[in-house]
């Protein structure tokens, strides 16, 4: 799940970008309205959070233009306590929730991860599976044949990755972009210990195995069924 944040005060900016990462998003930080705009419009968002005192274009502007544009990317409005009339505004323009700053990163969290979850019910299913191993959006759960399994927040995002692109070989390079927002470094064994440590969880103490490594291409995950397709 991949996150914008424009948000032009530098402080709130890091602990908002630090904090969703370590919730296991994806996140890209922009300090202007403008490069807010054009990320907005260019990057393939899950979820605009938007302040909406920038310099530059506005967050209401930029709310407008995308949704103009067509874009319907769920936006969570970040306010000022005196800005009395930005709900109502921002309704109007069509903005999806609001927070009034000061706020508690918890908070936060739990919008985005309704508001996720709203902009998800009506594409896709909220349990995405493979066999008996069940990986459950809305809960956040992992389990394999009914056995709860605990992953870490990168894990979790790895997991989901494979499943969403099953069958399909994940190159490293695609995996490190997805998951840790990183570009890949093939010096860097850090894909292929995080597949060790999810086999270790989710195949090692199971059959059939889901994961397998594509020797010089990546990794992909597939039931048996695909596999004598
Ligand atoms: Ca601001």
């Amino acid at each position: 799940m991949k996150i914008l944040i424009v948000e032009d005060e530098q402080k709130t900016g890091d602990y908002l970008r630090q904090g969703l990462a370590e919730s296991g998003f994806v996140t890209e930080l922009a300090t202007t309205g403008i490069d807010g705009l054009h990320l907005a419009q260019t990057g393939n968002f899950d979820l605009l959070v938007l302040d909406v005192m920038l310099p530059g274009i506005d967050g209401w502007q930029i709310l407008r233009r995308l949704r103009q544009v067509g874009k319907e990317t769920p936006v969570l409005f970040l306010t000022a306590r005196d800005q009395v009339d930005d709900r109502v505004k921002g309704l109007e323009l069509g903005a999806d929730d609001y927070l009034v700053k000061p706020f508690a990163f918890s908070e936060l969290l739990a919008r985005v991860r309704s508001l996720l979850r709203r902009g998800r019910a009506s594409i896709e299913p909220a349990v995405l599976r493979a066999a008996d191993l069940e990986l459950d959006l809305l809960r956040r759960r992992v389990s394999r044949s009914g056995s709860r399994i605990e992953l870490t927040g990168k894990e979790f995002s790895l997991l989901e990755l494979l499943l969403r692109r099953q069958g399909e070989v994940l190159p490293r390079a695609m995996i490190a972009s997805q998951v840790w927002d990183i570009n890949f470094d093939s010096d860097t064994n850090i894909i292929d210990v995080a597949i060790r440590r999810l086999r270790a969880k989710v195949d090692d103490p199971f059959e059939p195995k889901l994961i397998r490594t594509v020797r010089g291409l990546g990794y992909v995950l597939e039931a048996p069924a695909d596999l004598a397709e």
